[in-house]
């Protein structure tokens, strides 16, 4: 999936809590500005915001208990484009130019069973174009198309493959930005005197997620180590800057 090498791109992703009201998608904009300002050609990943995909997913509910799973997709893809439209617009009232895409816009190939499709390639033309053009491009996290031409959407907390997929393609580095200011050894709630990480290995990593550790989507980690791409998780509204999580 490599690209061109390309050190000034940067592959963020801000999850639902960070992207959960109008006032916060402002904040997201000011950081991601920072960044563009020092020259960074910048994609946005963004989530739905707040709990607007469990809101969804319990519409769905209330008609059936099994709803059909192309229908599902059709539905919970439809947070994540509230969320790139309207961040995009923050960017261009702030006098940024920048384009919102939609997974299939921003070339994201799946394939799989509806609700559950991994991405096996970008077309990621588009993608390039539009930052060659200077622009932002806030892509919509979580979906893609399969080969029929449907919306697909790749698993709940789907958003970080979306992110860390685009930065392989990208040959970039990728940061994430959410609710947790890094990565603990344990829990931090339960030890209040765990220790923040500076790296963690992927495959530690990849070991933490699958024993639910909540940072991070198994599958993000997956791909950031088949491709050696540096991730960086932050918290979204602390000052810190990108303190953690470079995979070895
Ligand atoms: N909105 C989706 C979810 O809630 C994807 C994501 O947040 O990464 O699972
Ligand atoms: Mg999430």
């Amino acid at each position: 999936m490599k690209g061109v090498m390309n050190l000034a791109t940067i592959v963020q992703k801000y999850g639902g809590t960070s992207v959960g009201t109008i006032d916060k998608i402002k904040a997201v904009a000011k950081k991601v500005i920072e960044r563009k300002k020092e020259g960074n050609d910048i994609v946005v990943v963004v989530s739905a915001m707040g709990k607007t995909t469990d809101k969804l997913i319990d519409m769905a509910k209330q008609i059936s208990d099994n709803p059909n799973k192309r229908e599902m997709d059709m539905l919970i893809s439809t947070g994540e484009q509230v969320t790139i439209a309207l961040l995009s617009m923050v960017f261009q009232e702030s006098g940024y130019d920048s384009v919102s895409l939609t997974g299939f816009q921003a070339g994201i190939k799946t394939g799989g069973v509806h609700t559950k499709n991994r991405i096996f390639d970008i077309e990621i033309q588009n993608v390039e174009n539009h930052l060659k053009d200077g622009k932002i491009v806030v892509v919509a996290g979580f979906q893609g198309m399969n080969e029929n031409g449907d919306i697909t959407t790749l698993g709940r907390g789907g958003s970080d493959t979306t992110a860390v997929a685009l930065a392989a393609k990208l040959n970039c580095t990728c940061e994430i930005y959410t609710d947790v200011d890094g990565i603990y050894g344990v829990d931090p709630r339960v030890w209040p005197n765990a220790k923040k990480l500076d790296y963690i290995s992927y495959e530690e990593m990849m070991e933490m997620a699958s024993l639910g550790a909540g940072v991070m989507e198994t599958r993000a980690v997956e791909i950031g180590c088949k491709y050696k791409i540096p991730i960086y998780v932050a918290s979204t509204h602390g000052n810190t800057k990108r303190n953690l999580y470079k995979g070895v």
